[in-house]
């Protein structure tokens, strides 16, 4: 287990929302939160305007956030699949893997106690993210879908569509600039696609900023060099910073043509995770790619290599845990002699 903290000079602050109909209690919501980011690590920023996105009802306590954000990238082999547990217990899974790990992604959600997904997000309609999402639909509640609305015709994209519909499931087409809120203190920023303008699907990825406290995760689904290149230019200059993230999903499982030195300068990561299956034929991640990602500085963590990667953070400081792995062997002592 390996752990950090979320110091970061400069850093980026939290983002707080607030409704016209919540925002006396969000206001105190606001100073408790700069509180204790003050007594945390980092600088306190003031409430963002009013938004018209509306905040669920939920009471943080006095102390401010504590329970854990927990983001497993889940080994699905040469695919995407993450699934994040909030403090307030939503379920969210981004991507699912491939068709033939479906299964195996819904016993990992099963045995850790998940009966339904609060949200599900397909970044984009390739089979490696939208194949085992099709397992998880047909045999757990979903309540919502977040995608991008393009279409990809084939097996796995048609019948998340058809699931999706026949199941009657809200679905949300997601755009640059919009938020969510989850629960009492996380939110998702997405920052891209503006809209379906790519000719290459993967670039056309929805891309997240996952935040809680001073810790953020950043989502990049399959995202190619000209994606990161708008996203730099696009969110150059913002105040407070939008790119930077601690934990970074590698783009693309780490092909070559993604992981561009100015997209990872304006991430700065500390944690870098490669979903990637073993000796796939795309001969992903890249050198070229784990060169730049190496100069970042930040700890490079392979599904391939390492399974399941999980990241929990109470927003403050984080820690990594790899549930795939062997279980220590455990010393039982020896019996005292009589
Ligand atoms: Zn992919």
């Amino acid at each position: 287990m390996k752990s950090g903290n979320c110091k970061r000079e400069p850093g980026p602050g939290p983002q707080l929302r607030a409704t016209a109909s919540g925002q006396g209690r969000l206001l105190v919501l606001a100073a408790l939160f700069s509180l204790w980011l003050l007594a945390a690590c980092a600088p306190s920023q003031p409430a963002d305007p009013p938004s018209d996105v509306p905040m669920p009802e939920a009471t943080p306590t006095a102390a401010g956030p504590r329970e854990p954000l927990t983001v497993t990238f889940v080994d699905v082999g040469q695919g995407d699949a993450a699934w994040l547990r909030t403090p307030d217990g939503y379920n969210i899974v981004i991507d699912g893997g491939p068709v033939q790990a479906g299964s195996s992604l819904l016993q990992y959600l099963q045995d850790n106690g998940v009966s339904s997904v609060d949200l599900m997000v397909l970044t984009h309609p390739h089979d490696d993210h939208s194949g085992g999402l099709d397992t998880i639909l047909r045999n757990v509640p979903v309540k919502e879908v977040l995608e991008n609305g393009q279409r990809n015709p084939g097996p796995a994209d048609d019948v998340f569509v058809s699931l999706r519909e026949s199941n009657d499931i809200t679905d949300t087409i997601g755009r640059a600039g919009q938020t969510l809120n989850w629960g009492c203190c996380v939110s998702a920023t997405l920052l891209h696609p503006a809209d379906i303008s790519d000719p290459d699907i993967n670039g056309n990825s929805l891309v997240l900023k996952v935040s809680y406290g001073a810790m953020d995760f950043l989502f990049t689904g399959d995202i190619g060099k000209a994606a990161e290149e708008s996203l730099v230019a696009s969110l150059a200059g913002s105040d407070p910073p939008v790119m930077p993230a601690e934990v970074l999903k590698v783009a693309h499982h780490g092909s070559n043509g993604s992981s561009e030195s100015g997209f990872l300068e304006a991430v700065q990561p500390r944690v870098a995770v490669i979903s990637v299956g073993a000796h796939n034929r795309y001969r992903h991640p890249g050198a070229a790619a784990l060169t730049r990602l190496s100069a970042t500085g930040a700890d490079i963590y392979r599904t391939d290599q390492s399974g399941s990667i999980a990241v929990t953070t109470d927003g403050a400081t984080y820690t990594l845990a790899f549930p795939d792995a062997p279980a220590t062997p455990t010393t039982t002592p020896a019996p005292a002699n009589p």
